[in-house]
């Protein structure tokens, strides 16, 4: 397919903010295609699917010398336009379009080839990478028409901002494939009747799930047109491949979480580490966090628990990795393990100095059966044939069947004493949806959660502080997924060591800033962090239409995906609770 046509559709794309209308572009295209995989990619900005762990790495310095070649303009002509545009790709497409440099050798460029050159960026490692990545963009971008510049160069910066989230591309596909709604442009709203919207409301489901099983949207749509929608029910989980994870609301208290789940049902402690799946097949033990990327690497012995205490030969579990006190052996809060999350360095020091054990609390998928359709009750079954118990390595999560709320109470108050955040309620019955925050599972803990936020700008500092990004704008999700600010917080970061500092973010952060201007930057929208308030107030300063009091970092979620922040609907729940 020419990248023209895919250019095309991000022109109307970015011409439009109405969902439905964006659904028809886009399942349009889907149409055209066979190369559905790397279709519905690029139309999420991206050549690699989320559970991938492959990334482009390519920053805007890299950019700009690639602008440089591919147009005959200067680095300062380029950086004097990217000011005023704010958009290097913008910058890009003014570029492309006065540019000195012959044109003569430049011939039609196919989708293929784009996406063949982007994904090669990920490959490139040693000497002289950084010139064989920046001939992959400038080769590109010698054949590209201005437009095309443009979004080749926002897909290099993962910044494509055509306003797709998830949910509008997996409707496309059932749109293309399986059925089309009636619907009304003028109001953006679907004509149906109530059953066609109760049968385009399973089709949906249906597609979701396979979504959160393959987390690979190009694959479920080649499969719907090779197959049908029907072969989806087929679809099992594959080792090595992590899903998304299963999700948990909040219930108040015991009886509010008898309601919810139902009674009886396993209560179980909430331990206060971060969450794992862990995939075994036959030798191979892989291990990876909710963010879906894989931390193996880092934590040898959890590799090592699982290959002694664990029986089978192929499995997929769902664990908290739970820090602990070398000297007292007491749970340690989150914060004291996260930095073993990203160590590429001194892994076996980080492993004793801050040690942990893994409490297994599901499981997805053993010898062949994927067990995502059974219930809670027959997989903790498995769990507790299976997982052995050894103390400071691992065991199965501590789990109470129950349906009396003393009893409960009783474990509840043991769960808190024992330093653990509070406890989870499951319903017996409730099989494993990926990716849901359905009420077959709540928590139940004393302290108010902190909000997950996303840092989507920060200002360079000044005088002891500069050379560090300081004061982080931070933003929720909307119901679309798209990023609403909330505010912005400095407090709670130090200066020195212990706990999160400024030298830490901005390193974390200065490969990801996308716009500068003055002291502020704009950064891709990749850290997630928790931040604690006093109280949440309505506020017309911030697109979210919310502004938090006294706003203060407790950590970085390492482990927390950008689609797992905290939402527009929750933020609203906590104001009416307050
Ligand atoms: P929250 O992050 O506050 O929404 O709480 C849900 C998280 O608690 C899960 O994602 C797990 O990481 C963690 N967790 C700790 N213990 C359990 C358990 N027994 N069952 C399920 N999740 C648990």
């Amino acid at each position: 397919m020419q990248y023209s046509k895919l250019v095309g559709l991000y022109r109307q794309l970015e011409g439009t903010s109405k969902r439905l209308e964006k659904t028809h572009y886009i399942s349009e295209l889907f149409k055209q295609t066979n190369d559905l995989n790397k279709l519905a990619l690029l139309i999420q900005g991206t050549v690699f699917p989320n559970w991938s762990d492959k990334k482009m790495g390519v920053a805007s310095r890299l950019v700009i010398k690639a602008i440089t070649i591919a147009t005959g303009f200067g680095v300062s002509e380029i950086e004097e336009s990217w000011k005023e545009t704010g958009d290097l790709g913008e910058s890009a497409k003014i570029l492309t379009q006065g540019k000195t440099q012959s044109t003569l050798f430049s011939h039609v460029l196919t989708m293929e080839k784009v996406f063949s050159n982007l994904q090669k960026l990920a490959d490139i490692e040693g000497e002289g990478s950084v010139d064989r990545k920046i001939k992959l963009i400038s080769e590109l971008l010698t054949s590209a028409k201005p437009d095309e510049a443009k979004y080749i160069i926002r897909t290099v910066l993962e910044d494509l901002r055509v306003g797709v989230g998830d949910g509008t591309l997996r409707d496309a596909i059932v749109w293309a494939f399986v059925y089309t709604p009636q619907y009304d442009a003028s109001t953006n709203e679907m004509t149906l009747d109530d059953e066609e919207r109760k049968k385009y409301g399973v089709l949906v489901d249906q597609v979701q799930d396979a979504y959160n099983i393959t987390n690979d949207l190009g694959e479920v749509a080649s499969l719907i047109k090779e197959k049908g929608i029907a072969s989806l029910q087929e679809l099992g989980l594959q080792v090595g491949k992590p899903i998304k994870v299963m999700l948990f609301q909040k219930a108040k208290d015991i009886p509010d979480a008898f309601s919810i789940v139902g009674v009886p049902c396993a209560l179980e402690y909430k331990y206060d580490g971060f969450r794992v799946q862990v995939h075994k097949d036959k030798e191979k033990i892989r291990v990876f966090t909710r963010r879906l990327e894989e931390v193996t690497a880092q934590f040898p012995e959890v590799v090592e628990y699982v290959k002694e205490f664990v029986d089978g030969n192929s499995f997929v579990l769902d664990a908290e990795v739970v820090g602990y006190d070398v000297k007292t052996g007491k749970h340690l809060p989150f914060q004291k393990i996260s930095q073993r999350i990203k160590r590429k360095y001194d892994i076996e020091d980080m492993a004793k100095k801050f040690p942990v054990e893994l409490h297994v609390f599901d499981i997805m998928f053993f010898e062949g059966m994927t067990l995502i359709k059974k219930s809670f009750k027959e997989r903790r079954e498995w769990i507790e044939r299976i997982v052995k118990k050894v103390d400071k390595k691992i065991q199965p999560a501590l789990n109470l069947v129950t349906d009396n709320i003393d009893e409960a109470n009783q474990f509840y108050s043991d769960a808190l004493q024992s330093g653990n955040e509070g406890i989870m309620a499951k319903n017996l019955d409730g099989v494993y949806k990926p990716g849901s925050r359905v009420g077959y599972g709540v928590k139940i803990k004393p302290v108010m959660d902190g909000l997950d936020l996303v840092i989507v700008g920060a200002e360079w500092g000044e005088g002891k502080r500069s050379g560090w990004l300081t004061s982080f704008a931070l933003a929720c999700l909307d119901e679309t997924g798209n990023l609403k600010e909330i505010g912005k917080v400095g407090t709670g970061i130090k200066e020195k060591t212990e706990g999160v500092t400024f030298a830490q973010l901005t390193s974390l952060l200065k490969p990801l800033v996308i716009k500068e201007e003055g002291r502020s930057v704009d950064v891709k929208p990749k850290i997630v962090v928790e931040i604690n308030f006093e109280e949440i107030q309505k506020s017309p300063t911030y697109d979210s239409g919310y502004a938090l009091r006294f706003p203060r970092l407790i950590t970085i979620r390492e482990d927390k995906p950008v689609s797992e922040a905290s939402t527009i609907g929750q933020i609203e729940d906590m104001y009416l609770q307050q």
